[in-house]
């Protein structure tokens, strides 16, 4: 099933046919509360989900282009990311980067650690990644990201599987620089994420996925996520032993070599396989700079 937000933070099944909104399911939730309801739909899934199938069977569908397609996960409580997980970036960014990055070599599956990005970073796949700096490198980076579906903490890695709603297409944005990621990765409009969540009942295998991103016409990225260093499964395990999953958090997996710049008048094009595609503009960001102004 493919489940998306819409419009003031609806929620919808996309099918062949359109967009059917299932949001009915949830009790009336408060305005100022309304951005979290995918976070409620997603714990209370076991519950609903008979009568979501229901509507999704026998609902009237209304067309994509009738509505304004939010993130999927509008606010999450939390988006976790990994580090540099193919080899061949790690080596592409040791090289650009003058070592500052270790090489690929021997490693057990906590060696390279995790961030965390701003839950404000994340935009959808109408918006608009807006660079804050004229004259610094910022780049796409294309990520498999994993919706997380219950509460968990030290997930077990044999069961970190069961503890994934869904999957879904982003895009790390990121200045390169000195600072630390958590600043250099959660400008405001960094994390897109979309188009929707494909239910993990129809992904067998999140290693055995193809992910791309083109810049304009240009392919830049192609990778399998078998090429993870650390897999889907030990990253959950890892980042949920440092800090407990909760319902519609989001996790970043890492991105494939090919990263590079972005610049206003792009179109950032990620595609992941049986998971799906999103084109994302860019554009420059206006108003102060604190930091020179
Ligand atoms: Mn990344």
């Amino acid at each position: 099933m493919k489940l998306l937000s819409f419009d003031d933070f609806q929620i919808g099944v996309l099918r062949d046919d359109g967009i059917v909104n299932v949001t009915s399911v949830l009790p009336d939730i408060p305005r100022p509360l309304q951005c979290y309801r995918m976070n409620l739909f997603i714990e209370e899934w076991d519950t609903i989900k008979p009568e979501v199938e229901r509507l999704a069977k026998v609902g009237l569908a209304v067309p994509v282009d009738s509505v304004r397609l939010l993130a999927p996960v509008p606010a999450p409580r939390k988006v976790y990311a990994a580090p540099a997980n193919y080899h061949a970036h790690r080596a592409e960014m040791a090289a650009g980067a003058a070592g500052t990055e270790a090489a690929a070599g021997q490693h057990h599956s906590g060696e390279f650690g995790m961030f965390l990005k701003s839950p404000s970073s994340v935009v959808g796949p109408q918006d608009t990644i807006l660079r804050p700096y004229e004259d610094r490198l910022i780049h796409h980076e294309s990520e498999l990201v994993l919706v997380m579906g219950k509460h968990g903490s030290a997930i077990p890695l044999a069961d970190s599987l069961d503890y994934v709603f869904g999957y879904t297409c982003g895009l790390d944005i990121t200045v390169r620089g000195p600072e630390d990621r958590s600043k250099r990765k959660s400008f405001d409009t960094f994390s897109p994420t979309g188009p929707y969540i494909i239910t993990a009942d129809e992904i067998a295998d999140p290693g055995n996925l193809e992910i791309s991103l083109w810049v304009n016409e240009d392919l830049k990225q192609h990778a399998f996520t078998k090429d993870l260093i650390t897999d889907c499964p030990n990253l959950i395990a890892n980042m949920s032993w440092v800090a407990a999953t909760e319902p519609g958090d989001l996790l970043f997996t890492g991105t494939p070599d090919g990263v590079g710049e972005i610049k206003p008048g792009d179109l950032v094009s990620i595609k992941i396989s049986d998971v799906g595609e999103m084109s994302v503009p860019v554009k420059a960001r206006t108003g102060p700079n604190p930091e020179r102004d």
